[in-house]
């Protein structure tokens, strides 16, 4: 399970009526990781690898479960059908093949930045064999992820640059196959620096081999948007393009000392904070994490949500999950 990106959202929420201070601008100037660049010409089906569905017994194989966000486990609802599984990065269709149809896309860097994380053992993660690579934008780490490659080429710790090779497209990974071999990428922030110390209390019997480059501490922003977006807008920056992400839900936490995204995002912070004063009007005088606000719908608010929320209007609540999933925004307090 991955967290929610709505998590930052939530988070942005909280300082929504701070005007973003932006630090001095260089540009992101992202390139895309493999030669497939159908995106800018808005070529869906040439750009995102399919994936195989079985809904109620029909099968087919949507390019549009390639993309990010609510994309795939359609569930029948009241209000229509409904996309329950969230996509965090989006899945890159391979275009050069060997003659056994052996995947060769070369995969490299979307901007300088040095190597963070490489898991070479594909059974220790869903994405299986992957790269995290840390990228300072504007005084804040973001990291993009490669996975599903079938070779590395960068080790840990290694400075790499824009566009520079990382490796080789690949199919590790759990119902992929060599037909749908692909890139899966994403771009990230992080949850915290906490986050092995959280896991450790939670999840005892399924070790955490990635650090805090695990995927449950990274929370994927809308690329492909990103990568469209620049092309109109070459100056912008993340926190301006989250700026215009929609808040469907708000969770207040219990005042804590540790709350490491102000520190990783300071611009996620009030205007109040950063002058001096005081931050406390954003969090709850509860001890736990609450719902604060949900945006009405008529669904099921588990489909919506990850199962971070449940229930129906009226009655909608953080699960348990969704809780712990909280708290590790303000671990260990
Ligand atoms: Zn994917």
């Amino acid at each position: 399970m991955r967290l929610l990106f709505a998590a930052i959202v939530f988070a942005y929420y909280l300082s929504a009526s701070m005007s973003v201070q932006t630090a001095q601008n260089h540009g992101l100037d992202l390139v895309l990781p493999t030669d497939n660049d159908a995106l800018f010409s808005g070529d869906g089906p040439a750009f995102y690898q399919y994936i195989e569905r079985d809904y109620q017994g029909v099968k087919s194989t949507p390019w549009e479960g390639g993309q990010y966000g609510f994309v795939r486990d359609p569930k029948d609802t009241a209000a229509g059908v409904v996309y329950t599984r969230f996509h965090e990065g989006i899945d890159i269709r391979c275009l050069h093949r060997d003659a056994n149809g052996e995947p060769l896309d070369e995969v490299r860097a979307v901007a300088d930045g040095k190597v963070a994380h490489v898991n070479v053992v594909p059974g220790y993660s869903n994405y299986r064999k992957y790269v995290v690579i840390e990228h300072p934008w504007d005084g804040s780490n973001y990291y993009s992820l490669y996975g599903h490659l079938s070779s590395i080429a960068v080790k840990p710790g290694e400075p790499v640059r824009r566009a520079q090779r990382i490796g080789v497209m690949g199919y590790t990974g759990t119902g992929i196959n060599r037909e749908r071999a692909h890139l899966h990428l994403e771009l990230c922030l992080m949850f915290s620096r906490q986050f092995e110390a959280w896991y450790d209390t939670f999840f005892r019997n399924d070790p955490n081999r990635h650090g805090i480059y695990n995927g449950m501490n990274l929370a994927g922003l809308d690329v492909a948007r990103l990568y469209l977006t620049l092309r109109s807008n070459p100056a912008l920056t993340i926190p301006e393009f989250l700026n215009h992400e929609e808040t469907f839900y708000k969770v207040a936490l219990p005042k804590a000392r540790h709350f490491d995204l102000s520190q990783l995002y300071p611009w996620m912070l009030p205007a109040a904070k950063r002058n001096g004063g005081s931050w406390e009007v954003s969090f709850a005088a509860s001890a736990q994490p609450e719902l604060s606000f949900v945006r009405k719908t008529p669904t099921e608010y588990s489909y919506l949500t990850r199962d971070i929320v449940a229930g129906h209007q009226g009655n909608a609540h953080l699960t348990n999950y969704g809780a712990q999933l909280m708290r590790l925004l303000i671990w260990p307090d």
